[in-house]
């Protein structure tokens, strides 16, 4: 997801309300309307890089510390990060009113900014370890000194303080 994209989700328009899409891919969360697409997506880069990768994430979530919980399921973590996914059904704060929670039928709402990381059920706080997890991959990548930034980071995070949207927020930079 590009950073545009992801500032405009988090600062406007959550989409609710049903969708119309036939086809599901569970590993890249991601939809289509045709079947044509849906095809060419399931032998294209981003899908076969998600079936190259998931044992690895998998591992990953094993070895991750305290982020870890016994009770999340491998679907859960490795399929890809969608902010839709991830924050329907969490708390938030909209122009209206607070205490409302994001998801279908809520179209002006922006995640609470309270919200900690440890009172995340343990399906969102693998979804958030997962892209706190591929963000950290990306830095690698560069030569930068920070490749390890990320993880060395995240393995110190005091969850109960933690501030989800921040998080989320860290990775438009
Ligand atoms: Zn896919």
């Amino acid at each position: 997801m590009r950073p545009r994209q992801l500032r405009a989700l988090l600062a406007l328009a959550l989409p609710g309300a049903a969708s119309a899409w036939r086809y599901h891919c569970k590993l890249c969360a991601c939809d289509f309307d045709k079947l044509k697409n849906y095809d060419s997506h399931m032998v294209g880069k981003r899908h076969l890089h998600n079936v190259a990768a998931e044992q690895g994430v998998w591992d990953d979530w094993q070895a991750s510390g305290w982020w870890f919980r016994g009770s999340v399921s491998r679907e859960e973590v490795t399929r890809e990060f969608s902010l839709d996914q991830f924050v329907d059904g969490l708390p938030g704060r909209s122009r209206s009113s607070t205490g409302r929670v994001l998801g279908s039928g809520v179209n002006d709402g922006q995640l609470d900014p309270g919200l900690m990381l440890g009172s995340l059920p343990d399906g969102k706080r693998a979804a958030l370890w997962r892209y706190c997890r591929d963000l950290g991959r990306r830095c690698g990548r560069g030569p930068a000194p920070a490749a390890h930034a990320w993880p060395a980071m995240l393995a110190e995070l005091e969850p109960r303080y933690c501030r989800v949207k921040e998080l989320l927020e860290s990775g438009e930079t």
